[in-house]
């Protein structure tokens, strides 16, 4: 097992992977992303780690009192695990014990709810973007008002060109909580960090589940500032150079590092 293996392991226990989800999942809906109990949110878990004994450890740290609740101890080796939101149940009652782990196939590892109705939605972008490790899926107004419309979101603003770097697309319509509305999903989000979900909301992806919010907190204020600015005349969409400029300065050289 090398260093880098065994750091990313120590720095991403279930535990603490599993506050970080319902952290999100309590700013998505304090924030108005979400209504109720709609909307989503899973994690990618680092579980390929040599002969997964930090897997094992941290599964079983998972399965004290107040953590994870355990189905078995024998199916733990997995090349991928996902912690995803339980299906309807309100954010702001959510424990940790609430959280559902799955595999790539959606079998349910750990937990005793019942998984997210968009699981098939998750794992689809999960297999077809190894790279990505947390999902945000919100029903926010304005998004939502482009997805239904249809009409993409481009590049207008500073933090769109920085942070996602491209226009944000609309997938075809399927119905909620579908193998088709995934397959629909995935190809209209190809590599991009963003999806609207036509007649349904918006998609935002990342390496992290504060990264994956953040895009959809952009992509909310950025529909909404391009409906209004559709009203007030004809929006100015910056050019594909510009976008790269503002992408670069802000992967480069924005910020304190
Ligand atoms: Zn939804």
């Amino acid at each position: 097992m090398n260093e880098g293996c065994q750091s990313d392991c120590r720095n991403n226990p279930i535990d603490r992977l599993a506050d970080q989800i319902l952290w999100a999942a309590r700013e998505m809906f304090q924030r108005g992303l979400v209504v109720g109990a709609w909307g989503n949110i899973s994690l990618r878990l680092a579980t390929r780690c040599g002969d997964g004994r930090f897997l094992q450890n941290d599964l079983a740290a998972a399965s004290s009192p107040g953590a994870l609740a355990s189905n078995s101890q024998s199916d733990i080796d997995h090349d991928d695990l996902i912690l995803i939101t339980p299906s309807g149940m309100d954010y702001n009652q959510l424990q940790k014990t609430d959280l559902v782990a799955i595999n790539l196939e959606g079998q349910i590892i750990r937990g005793h709810r019942r998984p997210s109705t968009e699981m098939a939605l998750h794992l689809a972008i999960y297999r077809q973007r190894p790279e990505i490790r947390a999902i945000v899926h919100t029903h926010s107004v304005f998004a939502s008002a482009l997805a239904v419309a249809r009409i993409p979101l481009p590049p207008i603003l500073e933090e769109l060109a920085q942070l996602l770097g491209q226009e944000v697309p609309v997938s075809e319509y399927a119905l909620a909580g579908t193998e088709g509305l995934a397959e629909k999903a995935v190809k209209a989000l190809g590599q991009g960090p963003a999806v609207l979900l036509t007649n349904h909301g918006l998609v935002g992806v990342g390496k992290t589940v504060s990264e994956a919010l953040m895009i959809c907190q952009v992509v909310e204020k950025g529909a909404q500032v391009y409906i209004f600015s559709r009203i007030l005349g004809s929006p100015r969409v910056l050019s594909s150079g510009e976008v790269k400029q503002l992408r670069e300065e802000y992967l480069y050289r924005y910020g304190q590092k």
